[in-house]
């Protein structure tokens, strides 16, 4: 029988401690099924996730259903941590042939967060937390992971539910900043444009890097405010300037997975378009292959409306996500931009050299230009430059600043360094959190 959660609480009753394992079964991106196969056949899925999740496993004492696509298993027998790596094995397991819905026969994914022990029925709704912070973890390792439980991510979760509360009062009481980097036209020399990356000045934490609190704003719809609010700055920043910035200026804005699958972005982003004045030919939107990913079904549709505007789609951190070139060349875009993680060893690395002229050669093939991340010293320049890239952003030409900060100036490419750069060159060791 399929238990509701209070049905679980109810049921385990037991005062002694019993040896027992209780696993949490998340599906991934279960929302983006849903609107593919739609509802009717979504339904039929979870029906055969949860027959097949009963018919396969050694038989659960308990086995309750808590969300939409959430499921909790609770086997009463050995608690030791080989049990557990065990069951979340065979749950995993189950999940790498197909389900059928009907007449479908749909790849589902799920992450699974397990915890272990002695167990009375007063301690479930702490071990649902526990599993279910474990699940949390499971979901931002990718897919198909199962994550154990252990106290020290009881106190991660804690961390990040008070940076989430303290993110939403950096919002009101506007501690936010957009910083700028600029983008070099490499045959030229020239700046053509330039990415917005937000900053979070925090009274306590000092200066936050994105890539601690976005994640933590991906996990809550405060990502929606917070990109809007960049959009709309940036995009305000950048029509006030306009006259004053090189011809053509091209303002690159990152947009996360979360704000392009609300329905009503392309509306939005036409708002913000008209509130700015900025015409939409000077930006372009940042996503990450992920995002193309997650989306599917709405992507390509959606993508195109943006496009449809007049504003350009850029693929960011290109190389490191897992998407097929097929997938991809089905998607309408405008540039991609090459991870710097294959650009900063690119003269001494002949396989990260290899993969820039792959990027290089299929992008010419769909007709797309190339941005190359993270240039650091004066020879990846020259050498990308050589490599018939288009464009570069990196420490070497100017670091992220306040756009007033911005040196709008012509780089040379081949002086001896005198007269340029305007910033130093940093060690390829520096991480990017700290620009
Ligand atoms: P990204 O979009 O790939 O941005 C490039 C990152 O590389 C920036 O880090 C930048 O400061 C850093 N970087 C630039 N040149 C160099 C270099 O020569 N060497 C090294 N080591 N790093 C360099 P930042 O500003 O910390 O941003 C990190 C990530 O946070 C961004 O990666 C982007 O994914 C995300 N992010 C930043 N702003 C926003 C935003 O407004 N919205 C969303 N959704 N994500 C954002
Ligand atoms: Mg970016
Ligand atoms: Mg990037």
């Amino acid at each position: 029988q399929l238990l509701t959660r209070r049905g679980l609480l109810e049921q385990a009753n037991w005062t002694e401690p019993q040896p027992a394992v209780l696993t949490l079964v998340g599906l991934d991106a279960f929302r983006a099924i849903n609107d593919n196969v739609g509802y009717g056949t979504g339904d039929r899925l979870l029906q055969a996730v949860s027959e097949r999740l009963r018919a396969r496993l050694p038989a659960p004492v308990l086995m309750a259903r808590l969300g939409g696509d959430e499921f909790a298993l609770l086997h009463l027998a050995g608690g030791e941590s080989s049990t557990q790596a065990q069951i979340a094995k065979a749950v995993l397991a189950l999940f790498s042939t197909p389900f059928s819905a009907g007449a479908d026969e749909v790849m589902v994914h799920a992450s699974v967060g397990v915890v272990g022990g002695h167990l009375r029925g007063d301690d479930l709704p702490e071990w649902l937390r526990n599993a279910s912070i474990a699940l949390g973890e499971a979901k931002r390792r990718g897919l198909n992971q199962c994550v154990v439980f252990e106290p020290s991510m009881a106190e991660q979760s804690k961390e990040r539910a008070r940076l989430a509360t303290e993110l939403r009062q950096a919002l009101e009481k506007d501690q936010f900043l957009v910083h700028y980097q600029p983008v070099i036209e490499l045959a030229t020399g020239r700046v053509s444009g330039a990415e917005a990356l937000l900053r979070w000045h925090s009274p306590t934490r000092g200066m936050v890097p994105p890539g601690v609190f976005i994640p933590v704003a991906e996990e809550s719809d405060l990502i929606l405010a917070l990109g809007d609010w960049v959009l709309r700055r940036a995009t305000r920043d950048i029509a006030e300037q306009l006259p004053r910035l090189p011809e053509g200026f091209d303002l690159h804005v990152n947009v996360s997975a979360r704000q392009l699958i609300q329905s009503d972005f392309p509306a939005a982003l036409q708002q913000v378009l008209a509130t700015s004045g900025l015409p939409p030919q000077h930006l372009t939107l940042e996503l990450t292959e992920s995002v193309l990913i997650e989306g599917d079904a709405v992507t390509g549709q959606r993508l195109a409306r943006i496009r449809a505007l007049g504003v350009k789609i850029a693929i960011d951190d290109f190389g490191t996500g897992y998407s097929s070139l097929a997938y991809l060349s089905r998607l309408p875009f405008d540039c991609v931009k090459v991870d710097q993680s294959f650009v900063r060893n690119l003269l001494d690395s002949p396989q990260n050299a290899a993969i820039v002229t792959a990027v290089l050669n299929m992008s010419q093939g769909f007709g797309v230009t190339v941005v190359a991340e993270g240039v650091e010293t004066q020879a990846a320049a020259q050498r990308l430059r050589e490599m018939g890239c288009a464009s570069a952003q990196g420490y070497w030409f100017g670091r992220p600043a306040l756009l007033q900060e911005m040196d709008l100036s012509v780089r040379s490419l081949d002086g001896d360094g005198k007269g340029s750069p305007p910033t130093p060159p940093t060690p390829s060791s520096a991480p990017s959190t700290q620009a």
